[in-house]
């Protein structure tokens, strides 16, 4: 069933440092085979979402303190983020994050660390991420840091498939990419949820970017959402328009 939820965030509040309210009862809603955009300015509490979901606030001394979170029916805020790696929820964070030392195919062969299927499985695996991203084979015997922001972005995410997600929470996959580039990582993002349908959660500031390519959008203010709906609905609205996209 497509249209039942996949991931479910009810109403959740973070707290940091146990006295900064961050979120404010914030819910939303990832179908099965979905690109969901998570929209708003800096500091809105998109990144703080994402963690909440993959459980990576408790290193930056934030606390989901109300609210669930809840993945094909079972409540999983309490797992680590590796037990959410096996489920199949996996987080590429802000930044692009690659091993500078490693290959760009070592990055690569790290994401299937969760796995324990054959080595000619993985093997398999690595060769279709190639057919997403074929400017990571070019580059495979690369250190990774020596390569260019936008292909570490693409090392970040073909990593990530690499686990065989069902869910990315993708984190800022535009931020410092020229126009371009931006536009080939979201043509390779909708490419994986097609092919592979893989349901994306992405963060963006880039709110133009985003909704042509997701199917739906929820816009943050100050950790609260303050609207959401179809993508092509969202595109339409002349609030959106005025202050997400530039134009009036
Ligand atoms: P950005 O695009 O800048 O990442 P964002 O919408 O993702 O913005 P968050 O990073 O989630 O926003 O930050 C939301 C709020 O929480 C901001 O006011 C930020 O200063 C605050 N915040 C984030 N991390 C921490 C932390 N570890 N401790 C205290 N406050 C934090």
């Amino acid at each position: 069933n497509t249209n039942e939820a996949l991931l479910e965030v009810n109403n959740i509040e973070v707290i940091y440092n146990h006295v900064i309210l961050v979120l404010k009862g914030v819910s939303l809603c990832v179908p099965h085979r979905g690109i969901t955009a998570l929209l708003g300015g800096n500091g809105a509490g998109k990144t703080t979402t994402l963690k909440a979901i993959s459980n990576l606030l408790k290193s930056e001394r934030g606390e989901v303190t109300k609210g669930s979170i809840v993945y094909r029916g079972d409540r999983v805020q309490d797992l680590s983020p590796a037990d959410l790696v096996r489920r199949g929820v996996i987080q590429v964070m802000e930044g692009r994050h690659c091993f500078e030392h490693l290959t760009v195919e070592e990055n690569l062969m790290t994401g299937a660390y969760t796995r324990r299927d054959s080595k000619a499985e993985i093997r398999r695996d690595l060769d279709r991420v190639y057919t997403y991203f074929p400017r990571l084979k070019d580059r495979r015997k690369s250190q990774a840091g020596y390569t260019s922001g936008g292909e570490q972005q693409m090392t970040a995410i073909g990593r990530a498939l690499m686990s065989r997600p069902e869910t990315i929470l993708l984190d800022e996959p535009s931020m410092g990419l020229a126009p371009q580039l931006v536009e080939q990582i979201f043509e390779i993002v909708k490419a994986v949820n097609e092919g592979e349908g893989v349901a994306f959660l992405l963060a963006e500031q880039n709110t133009n970017v985003a909704l042509r390519y997701a199917h739906y959008g929820y816009i943050l203010e100050s950790g609260r959402v303050v609207m959401d709906g179809p993508a092509k609905d969202l595109r339409e609205n002349p609030d959106v328009k005025e202050f997400y996209l530039g134009m009036s």
